[in-house]
């Protein structure tokens, strides 16, 4: 169950991560963090080069870790790369898909980050089935919300597609 509370720090939205103002987006990066498809190479186009140079410094990233850089060219002050599991079917997915939003949220609040989006990490070319990672999503992010209820943050799922943000809203306002 969810709180109103909760409920009030959490937006869902249809749209592209790279055009959002808030202080900070996560990209689902892979693990070489230089580049890839999907949200990364839209994340690195719409940041510059400037980004792969900062990202060459940071010597990969295991998966359900995070690293942050500057969001360059974006409206977004920070990037909080984190690498989603390769779904696979097993238990660890679940746990490495979890790490990644709290260790992007934790490393969000170290930041003074007070406003941060999500892309649905790992439910792209990683093959995680959607209804799965977002109940993942949603409820790792209302506990964190939970354990941290004296700092002001607010969290945006943003979804590219529509398929994605009807699943969102649901597991969202459903809980
Ligand atoms: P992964 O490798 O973690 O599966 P993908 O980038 O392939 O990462 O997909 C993750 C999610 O990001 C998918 O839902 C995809 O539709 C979405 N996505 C792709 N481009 C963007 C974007 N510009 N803004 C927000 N989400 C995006």
């Amino acid at each position: 169950m969810i709180s109103e509370k909760i409920k009030n720090q959490i937006q869902v939205v249809q749209g592209d991560i790279t055009k959002l103002d808030c202080d900070g987006i996560v990209n689902a990066a892979n693990r070489s963090l230089l580049g890839g498809g999907g949200v990364d190479g839209a994340i690195h186009r719409a940041a510059g080069p400037e980004l792969l140079a900062e990202c060459r410094t940071l010597h990969g990233c295991r998966t359900g870790e995070a690293k942050i850089t500057k969001g360059y060219r974006l409206k977004a002050k920070y990037i909080i790369h984190t690498v989603g599991p390769i779904y696979s079917g097993t238990a660890e997915d679940a746990a490495q898909l979890a790490d990644c939003y709290l260790n992007s949220l934790n490393l969000a609040k170290e930041h003074d980050v007070h406003s941060i989006a999500f892309p649905a990490i790992s439910t792209g070319v990683y093959g995680y089935p959607l209804e799965d990672a977002t109940e993942i999503a949603v409820k790792t992010v209302a506990q964190w919300l939970e354990d941290h209820a004296d700092y002001a943050m607010q969290v945006i799922f943003c979804c590219f597609d529509a398929r994605t943000e009807r699943v969102y809203q649901a597991r969202a306002l459903q809980q």
